[in-house]
């Protein structure tokens, strides 16, 4: 068993050569996404011809968001007015969005200028809502998924996501946090983000873990200008499929 995850975005939030972090994970109930950033359809459509496996944005099932960010929600009103519209046709079902609570609570604060249908909607008429409990494992379309609270400009989490005993570990958004990294370490697979901020993950940081740990992160989140000869840690790319496995990583790019 593994968890299939297809790297849709892995750029910074001010980034204008990549899509904003984010990627999809197939489960057997459709496409989970961890986070919904700009151009959500377009960069699916990308991230399918360069993995060769269709992400069809209908068939999203769940969408994982780690924090309020543009780069990581701004594709949520597409996605919801596109479900939406399928389903005044019967088409579609409604996709159940997760998030830790003070996420939730400030989500349709964001999202209702442009989707209350001049007062009759609310963010239920779009989405499932869930709310994450760190510390508290969720079942999200089968996967297990635990989440941690990070140190970023704003409330962010963590994520970890197992399935058959792999794990895939999800930074979010956060300052270099020693204990957050240690949180998910026990990850066959750490996506860890960086970018050279007070609120982010400088890469010298990462590039001092030990080489057992710097293995198996790969890099997300990363600014137009970084350069990837400073560091032994694999850089992610778009379109990339991760196979994560309990025992045996393997990276198909
Ligand atoms: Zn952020």
């Amino acid at each position: 068993m593994s968890i299939r995850v297809i790297i849709i975005g892995t750029g910074s939030a001010i980034s204008d050569r990549a899509y904003g972090s984010s990627a999809a994970i197939l489960s057997g109930d459709g496409i989970v996404l961890i986070d919904c950033p700009d151009s959500i359809l377009r960069a699916m459509r990308d991230a399918s011809v360069t993995s060769g496996i269709r992400l069809d944005p209908m068939s999203i099932s769940d969408i994982v968001i780690t924090h309020l960010h543009g780069d990581h929600v701004n594709g949520l009103e597409t996605i919801g007015w596109k479900q939406w519209i399928a389903r005044q046709g019967g088409n579609a079902t409604r996709p159940n969005l997760h998030a830790i609570r003070p996420v939730v609570d400030r989500l349709w604060e964001r999202l209702a200028p442009s989707m209350d249908q001049n007062g009759s909607a609310v963010l239920a008429d779009y989405f499932s809502v869930n709310t994450l409990v760190p510390g508290v494992p969720a079942n999200i379309a089968g996967l297990r998924v635990e989440c941690r609270s990070t140190e970023h400009l704003i409330p962010c989490c963590g994520l970890r996501i197992s399935s058959g005993g792999a794990t895939l570990g999800w930074s979010g958004d956060t300052r270099f946090d020693p204990e957050h990294i240690d949180w998910l370490s026990s990850a066959d697979i750490v996506v860890h983000e960086t970018s050279e901020s007070r609120v982010h993950t400088p890469i010298a940081c990462l590039n001092s873990l030990p080489p057992e740990l710097r293995q198996k992160i790969r890099l997300i989140h990363m600014e137009d200008n970084f350069n990837q000869a400073v560091t032994d840690i694999v850089p992610l790319t778009e379109g990339e499929v991760l196979d994560v496995t309990g025992s045996v990583r393997s990276s198909i790019d």
